[in-house]
Formats: C-alpha cells, structure tokens, sequence
C-alpha cells in the first residue's frame, strides 16, 4: 500500500506543496508545531531512518541541502530546527522517511 505522502507525490490528494525536485517534495505539514512546519520528503519510500541503505547516502544528504536551501528561501536561517522521528516508540505516525523543518522566526 503506498504511504500518504506517495499519494501526495503522485497527486492522488492535496497538499500544500511548497517545493519540489526530481528526487525530494517539500510539504507544509498539515498540522503545524510551529510558525514554520515542513515535512521534506525523499520520493523514494524509504520507511524511517531504520532502513536507509548506503546507496541512498546522496539522496539523505540532499535532504538536508533542501532544508538549508528552504530555511533561505524563507528568511529563517538564523534559527530552525531539523529532525527526524524514528518508528513508533518515538511518535513515527507516518512511516515514510520524512525531515521535520521547524522554526518560530
Ligand atoms: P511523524 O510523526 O514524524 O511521522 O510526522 C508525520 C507528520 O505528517 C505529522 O506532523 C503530521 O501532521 C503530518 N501529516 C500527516 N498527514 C499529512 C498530510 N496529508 N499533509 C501534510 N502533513 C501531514
């Protein structure tokens, strides 16, 4: 069954999509924690960070180069935070590798 945010990337249903490459889409999360909340995602449906494999090292670290090139874009390169929830036990809802963008700015 293909993850929600693969029926993002596919256009099967809406987002708010702020930023997309051929590789990675960045979503505005649809509940915010934040005054800037962004979920940036491979398109690969890697479950969590548990499972990355050495072959997609280029495509995690493109991860973070889109959350710099976001956190510029938005004028919030003096203060953001980036995280990564892994599995269950540490409130993982979605498992599809995504890279929580937080900032307050
Ligand atoms: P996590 O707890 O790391 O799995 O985070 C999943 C995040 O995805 C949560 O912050 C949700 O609010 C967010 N989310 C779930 N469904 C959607 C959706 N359809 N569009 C945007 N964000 C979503």
């Amino acid at each position: 069954m293909k993850s929600i945010f693969t029926r993002i990337i596919e256009r099967e249903i809406p987002s708010d999509i702020v930023y997309e490459q051929d590789n990675i889409i960045v979503i505005k999360d649809i509940a915010p924690k934040a005054k800037t909340h962004l979920l940036i995602i491979p398109k690969k449906e890697i479950p969590s960070i548990n499972e990355i494999q050495k072959e997609d090292s280029d495509l995690i670290a493109e991860l973070f180069f889109v959350a710099k090139k976001m956190a510029y874009d938005l004028n919030i390169q003096q203060g953001y935070q980036l995280k990564f929830h892994v599995w269950a036990l540490w409130g993982q809802e979605v498992m599809h590798l995504h890279l929580h963008l937080l900032s307050n700015i």
